[in-house]
This record gives structure tokens, C-alpha cells and sequence, in this order.
């Protein structure tokens, strides 16, 4: 695997990437949970007391993994057979501070705990993955063909990010004065994860409107995840992503919330969580990829607004419909109007044309300012 990643070179600096190309970034492209722009943030801060989490955000910005040119052909991913679930295969590597993947194994699938918290957090987190996919849409895996899971923890030094690389998941021992380790949240081992079953299903390009729907498609994956393990109702999960990342010196509860998106956090060193939740706050960006991170409030939103509307366990009705247009026929550079159309039409497929689940779905997509037309197809006036 580390190979394969240095035959992609390290030379070269994120800013001089061309523009994305459909899986020109396969196996290469890293999805941090952590957003460019508050990495940025950390890496500018001038206070004594915070030096530990300057320093992390900066090393975390320069990370050699980050550094990757693309490669020079679009790589497809291989056929995969679907199979039925028949339960997770999952290993869990320790870098043991350093920066090679994936490294020493210290645990296997069926091993008992290792008294290593991230480590045995990683191994529980994928397992709780894997059940949402198997029990919730009988998916083996990420690639619906029973494909092994591999976690890395204690990646590097202080490092302030987890990300999935196209292979596998990484995780940091965060900072301590900011973020702590980042296997602590249940939502977040989902969301990376999730990077996965995209990549292996509409593969939608990690730039603009189709890379906010591949970070939206993460979050509500995540929050599903964590839903489906504590056994929770629409109505009484949290919706945010990320929670426990945060030391008790940030005034923040997550890193994102889907409930109420752009009030995860407020704090005069992160400054206040920037998401929209509607069309109306769209943020025109050429940073983070075009703000993959910030507009993919907006469909977070929707999700929440159509879960709850239907009420229940969010993966029975919501998930469902959000799994089946991602898995459907969608293109790998929707916008928001045709994502929300592939919802309406999933919704129809399944719960039928005058169901309560497909009214919850126009519904709610016209709260955050994306109308479908009757027919389920894009509303041309909507648009954005
Ligand atoms: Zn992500």
C-alpha cells in the first residue's frame, strides 16, 4: 500500500492539482473530517497556551499524504460481485507515531479488546458500520462485496484529522488542547467509512455541489451509523458529527450539526461554525474544494428535515431513500437539484408515488430552498 502511494509523488502542492477529473483522484484524494479552512485557523493562532494545537494544524496542513499529485489517469474502480452480509473482516494497524500505513497489527477480526482505546474505539466503529450497512440495506461492506476493513490509529504526531484514502481509514491522536483523538466519535469512523460506499457507488466528484453531496453523504452515513448503534429515533439523536471530538476548551459541541447547521460551534479561537442550512446562505468558494465542507450543510439539512418529518429510526425511511439514489442511477457530478430529484424518485420507487415518504422528501428540499418538479425531475428555476 505505502508503495502504491509513493509511486504518486510527493512533490507536488495541493494548489497546483488540475481540475478534477472523475476518479482522477481515486486511491489518492484524503477526506478529512477536519475542514481545511479550521486547520487554517489553528495554524494562525498566537497564543502561548495553544502552541500544541498550532503546531498539529500545521503539520496536519503539510502532511506528506496531503501532498499527493493526482494520477495521470482515471483509475476505475474493479468489478465487485455483491454478497450477501456475513459479518465484518476488519483489522486495525498502529502507526505508532509515524506516518506509514497501514501499520503494526494489534488487532484482528475476532481478537478481544487490546486495552488501547483508539484501537479498540476503531474496532468497534467499524463494526458498528458494518452492521448499519448489512442490517439497514443488507450492503456487505463498503463495497457491497464483503471488502475487509482496514483502520489505522495513532497516525503520526498530535495529528489533528482522520481521513478515509481510498483504502483505508486513518486516524489522529488530535492535539489535546483542541481536538482529541479522533476515534472518539462514532460519527465520524462512519463518515469516513461512508467516503468509502460513495467511491463504490455514484463516485461523486469531491469538488463544488457534487463534492458537498459526497461530504452530505458522509455526515447523514455517519449519523446513521451512530443512530443505529445506540438504537436512537430520529427524534432523539443529537445530529451532530463529530461530537467528543473537542476538548473541554472549545465552546462547541461537534464539528458539524445537521439539525441546526452553522451552530456547532462558537469560539473565539475556532470562530463560529460556518455552514448553510439553506440556499439562500450558498457559499460561493474556490477553498476546500468549493466549500465541499461548508454547502453540504444544505442537503445535511434536508435529511434531517425528512427524518424527522417521518419519524422513527432515520435508516428505515430517510437512509433508505438517501442509500437508494446514491446506489441508483446518479451521476458522479450531480448538483443539489438532481440529487434532490434522485431522492424524490427513490422515494417514489419505493414507498410509492403519494407516499408519506416521498411528500417528506419534496417537502423538505423545498424548505432549504431546492424544488423538485411534480414529476420528481429538476425543477429548471431552482437550480444553483
Ligand atoms: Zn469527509
Amino acid at each position: 500500500m505505502s508503495a502504491r502511494r509513493d509511486a504518486v509523488g510527493l512533490s507536488d502542492s495541493l494548489s497546483s492539482l488540475p481540475r478534477v477529473r472523475r476518479g482522477a483522484y481515486r486511491g489518492v484524494m484524503h477526506h478529512g473530517i477536519v475542514p481545511p479552512y479550521l486547520l487554517r485557523q489553528l495554524s494562525e493562532l498566537d497564543r502561548d497556551d495553544l502552541s500544541a494545537a498550532r503546531e498539529a494544524a500545521r503539520r496536519a496542513l503539510t502532511s506528506p499524504l496531503l501532498r499527493h499529485a493526482p494520477r495521470p489517469t482515471a483509475v476505475p474502480e474493479p468489478p465487485t460481485t455483491p454478497v450477501r452480509p456475513t459479518g465484518p473482516d476488519r483489522t486495525i494497524g498502529d502507526a505508532r507515531g509515524t506516518e506509514t500505513l497501514p501499520g503494526v497489527t494489534v488487532r484482528a477480526e475476532g481478537d478481544g479488546p487490546t486495552g488501547d482505546v483508539a484501537a479498540d474505539e476503531a474496532y468497534d466503529g467499524l463494526g458498528a458500520t458494518y452492521a448499519l450497512l448489512a442490517e439497514a440495506f443488507d450492503r456487505a461492506s463498503i463495497d457491497g462485496a464483503g471488502l475487509p476493513l482496514l483502520a489505522t490509529v495513532h497516525y503520526g504526531q498530535q495529528y489533528d484529522n482522520a481521513f478515509w484514502d481510498g483504502e483505508q481509514i486513518v486516524f489522529g491522536d488530535g492535539d489535546g488542547q483542541v481536538f482529541g483523538r479522533f476515534t472518539a466519535s462514532l460519527s465520524v469512523i462512519g463518515h469516513e467509512l461512508a467516503h468509502g460506499v460513495t467511491q463504490h457507488s455514484a463516485d461523486l466528484v469531491y469538488e463544488g455541489q457534487s463534492g458537498a453531496l459526497n461530504e452530505s453523504v458522509s455526515d447523514v452515513f455517519g449519523a446513521l451509523v451512530e443512530q443505529h448503534a445506540r438504537g436512537q429515533r430520529a427524534d432523539e439523536a443529537s445530529w451532530l458529527i463529530g461530537e467528543g471530538l473537542f476538548t473541554d476548551q472549545v465552546e462547541g459541541t461537534a464539528l458539524r450539526s445537521m439539525k441546526a447547521p452553522g451552530t456547532a460551534y462558537d469560539d473565539d479561537v475556532l470562530g463560529k461554525d460556518p455552514q448553510p442550512a439553506t440556499m439562500d446562505d450558498y457559499v460561493e468558494t474556490s477553498d476546500d474544494n468549493g466549500g465541499v465542507h461548508l454547502n453540504s450543510g444544505i442537503p445535511n439539512h434536508a435529511f434531517y428535515l425528512v427524518a424527522t418529518a417521518l419519524g422513527g429510526h432515520a435508516w428505515d425511511g430517510a437512509g433508505r431513500i438517501w442509500y437508494d439514489a446514491l446506489t441508483g442511477e446518479l451521476s458522479s457530478t450531480a448538483t443539489f437539484a438532481e440529487f434532490a430529484a434522485a431522492t424524490a424518485r427513490a422515494a417514489g420507487e419505493r414507498f410509492g408515488a403519494d407516499s408519506a415518504e416521498r411528500d417528506a422528501v419534496v417537502e423538505a428540499w423545498s424548505t432549504v430552498g431546492v424544488p423538485i418538479g411534480q414529476t420528481g425531475s429538476v425543477d429548471d428555476t431552482s437550480s444553483a
